[in-house]
């Protein structure tokens, strides 16, 4: 018993010093904790501040113009800027923007796969509701009837018509065959109304192996709202020539910043400017501002001659001595790739700017190999060729494999061919090529349908534009062709 309650009394006691001895620490350990807590809080932010900005710290002080130190923000304000732009809402915003844009180039395939191999597909009802309304659309589409398919194409567009058309000895040929810079945005500008949309030449048609295993050139389906008609545009002999300098004219192509293709321009004061000095970079920034003007980001078609180059650089072999050939060669090849990853067409115009059709056969063949060795080199394989002059080598009858020099086009690796024909459309698609006649919009076709007044039958571009709208007033006339 007495045991019992000595061992009692000194529990008592021993309790009673513990909580003695807690009272006396419980500042300390207070202390202690507030500090772990502030620790724990700022290793918190610092590591949610580095993360955040998805870089390393900053090694050197000097070094890291873009961290929170060197600018002086606040490490909360960028991380609370960073979190808003990844909100699930403003991701499912560009996600729509982006699938509208694709689908205004109708291609209404691949903006529904967009939106349903997105995260959100399922969490956000306005991505059903617009891969519904594309699929709605896509019922109402009409496919193109393939040998109604118009074809248009321009020379280098004037920049400054008067320079141009200054009444020097050029002055008669840039009038014929050339079309202004004004002339150019109102005809596309007319096109777009009238519901013109831009398809590539192998949208139309293109090689595949048929039952037997043999290549057959197939026509291919495209499938526009109803009021929207299919068209090919081309530009030839974009190479800046020589004779062109001083007139008005770009002097060559370039990659822009942007990574499309521009160009550049000697102004009066001997300064080089870059800018949207000819059809490239007009019809990018024009399908920019109109992107259902274009079929699956389709682009026109731009073709080269080899004698003095291409793109305003001198790559023919006869500049080989030049100090700068090489660099030459390299950034045309650099232009051209830029050209084909925007969705442009590349084509051979021959290499001396020949009449294919009539001259010699070891001329032609001569032309052909110097066009693969100085031009194919630079831009890579190509089956287009549009024939200087519109000279075919042949008549309007389909292709014969007796036409040896259709042969050798075809072993070249061709198989687009385009002549000049004016009518509104002339497609023929043979058994492994396909044919289409071009209209030129220059000039002296505009000047013929001015001419032509309300004889109807006897003009020609109404289906695309009045020529009267059109045609500059700067223009000498009347515009002769001789
Ligand atoms: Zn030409």
């Amino acid at each position: 018993m007495n045991q019992t309650i000595r061992r009692s009394n000194y529990r008592k006691r021993a309790s009673k010093r513990r909580r003695q001895r807690f009272l006396h620490r419980l500042p300390l350990i207070l202390m202690i904790l507030l500090l772990l807590v502030l620790l724990s809080v700022f290793c918190w932010m610092l590591g949610r501040h580095f993360l955040g900005k998805d870089s390393p710290p900053p090694l050197h002080h000097d070094s890291s113009p873009a961290t929170s130190v060197d600018t002086g923000e606040p490490p909360t304000e960028i991380l609370i800027s960073t979190e808003e732009e990844t909100t699930p809402d403003a991701s499912v915003d560009v996600l729509l923007a982006d699938a509208d844009l694709i689908a205004a180039g109708y291609d209404y395939d691949r903006a529904i796969e967009l939106l349903q191999t997105s995260e959100y597909y399922g969490s956000d009802q306005r991505i059903q509701d617009a891969v519904d309304r594309y699929e709605q659309i896509k019922t109402t589409l009409k496919p193109c009837d393939i040998s109604q398919i118009t074809h248009v194409f321009f020379h280098t567009l004037v920049m400054d018509e008067s320079k141009a058309f200054d009444g020097d000895e050029d002055e008669k040929g840039y009038n014929q065959v050339m079309t202004t810079k004004d002339e150019f945005l109102k005809i596309l500008d007319s096109m777009y109304q009238r519901g013109y949309v831009l398809v590539r030449l192998h949208d139309m048609a293109e090689l595949a192996a048929g039952e037997d295993g043999t290549m057959k050139m197939t026509r291919k389906t495209i499938l526009l709202p109803e009021g929207k008609k299919a068209f090919v545009m081309s530009q030839d002999d974009v190479c800046y020539y020589d004779y062109m300098t001083g007139d008005g004219f770009a002097t060559r192509m370039v990659v822009g910043e942007d990574g499309k293709p521009t160009c550049q321009m000697l102004m009066d004061d001997g300064s080089t400017q870059t800018g949207a000095f000819d059809l490239v970079p007009i019809l990018e920034e024009y399908i920019q501002e109109h992107p259902d003007f274009s079929y699956k980001g389709a682009r026109a078609v731009i073709a080269f001659t080899g004698y003095q180059g291409i793109l305003g650089y001198r790559t023919a072999l006869s500049y080989s001595d030049s100090p700068t050939y090489q660099q030459d060669r390299e950034a045309a090849a650099a232009v051209a790739q830029c050209l084909r990853d925007n969705g442009w067409e590349l084509a051979s115009h021959s290499w001396g700017h020949r009449d294919l059709g009539k001259i010699s056969w070891d001329h032609f063949k001569a032309d052909c190999d110097k066009w693969e060795n100085e031009v194919k080199s630079l831009i890579g394989p190509t089956d287009i060729i549009l024939f200087p002059f519109g000279a075919d080598v042949a008549d309007w009858h389909p292709y014969q494999n007796d036409n040896e020099r259709y042969r050798y086009l075809k072993s070249l690796g061709f198989s687009y061919f385009c002549n000049v024909d004016s009518s509104q459309y002339w497609v023929q698609v043979g058994s492994d090529f396909l044919r289409q006649g071009r209209r030129n919009l220059d000039g002296f076709r505009m000047w013929k349908d001015i001419e032509a007044g309300s004889d109807t039958s006897s003009r020609k571009l109404d289906d695309l534009f009045r020529a009267e709208d059109v045609f500059s007033s700067n223009r000498p006339t009347p515009v002769l062709w001789e």
